[in-house]
């Protein structure tokens, strides 16, 4: 099952993607996570990297298809992957058919998760994530059991520093301009499932789930 999980930032691809990835065994591989593996490493592309993710503006195309170059490569895919935030332009869309056509492969569904912007504002804005892992929380709809600390490993909670208030608009305003044509560019492929992705994270999970191939 290769899937791309395609929306705004803070639409919930990322929490729903560790879901589909425990329950169908299948890594989830997010540019996000692996971009901010990097700052955190003070990695060269990490620190190259920094600079336009604090602005909220997008990474160059090269990098991050070489950080999924090397994933999709790799035996941990080989029942298939989730991609979380990538492509998210259209020359990376296109690196990654050509990618995996070259393997004789190709993509089975893109999902589109679909919420109103005032909802997304209201999710970044609180969402917390761990320091250590990749669980994700929210102060009001998904709060942790103890304040700032993480139900899973007991990491810190932290505020992404792109999920400030000031940085939000502009990583949506990046969206609408970069990323939103994806959804003309896979529905024409006949790959695009839309997806109502407000309300509960379960809520979300149930409707993700009937929609998925079998
Ligand atoms: P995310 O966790 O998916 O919201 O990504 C956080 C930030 O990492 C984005 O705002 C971009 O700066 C950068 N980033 C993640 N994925 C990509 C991508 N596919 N192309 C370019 N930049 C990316």
């Amino acid at each position: 099952m290769r899937l791309v999980f395609l929306g705004a930032p803070g639409v919930g691809k990322g929490t729903q993607a560790e879901m589909v990835s425990a329950q169908f065994g299948i890594p989830k591989i997010s540019t996000g996570d692996l971009l901010r593996a990097g700052v955190a490493q003070q990695t060269a592309l990490g620190l190259e990297a920094k600079q336009f993710m604090d602005r909220g503006d997008l990474v160059p195309d090269k990098v991050v298809i070489g950080l999924v170059e090397e994933k999709v490569g790799t035996p941990e895919c080989g029942q298939g992957f989730i991609l979380d935030g990538f492509p998210r332009t259209v020359p990376q869309a296109d690196t990654l058919s050509g990618l995996l056509a070259g393997k004789g492969l190709s993509l089975d569904r893109v999902m589109h998760f679909v919420i109103p912007r005032e909802e997304v504002i209201n999710r970044l804005s609180g969402r917390r994530s761990c320091s250590k892992c990749p669980a994700v929380f929210h102060v009001e709809f998904v709060p942790p059991k103890q304040e700032d600390i993480c139900d899973e490993c007991g990491g810190a909670l932290i505020q992404r520093s792109d999920d400030r208030k000031e940085t939000v608009e502009s990583r949506l305003t990046v969206y609408e301009a970069q990323t939103s044509p994806l959804i003309d560019y896979y529905r024409d492929k006949s790959l695009l499932v839309e997806l109502d992705g407000s309300g509960s994270v379960e809520g979300v999970q149930e409707r993700l789930l009937a929609l998925l191939p079998s």
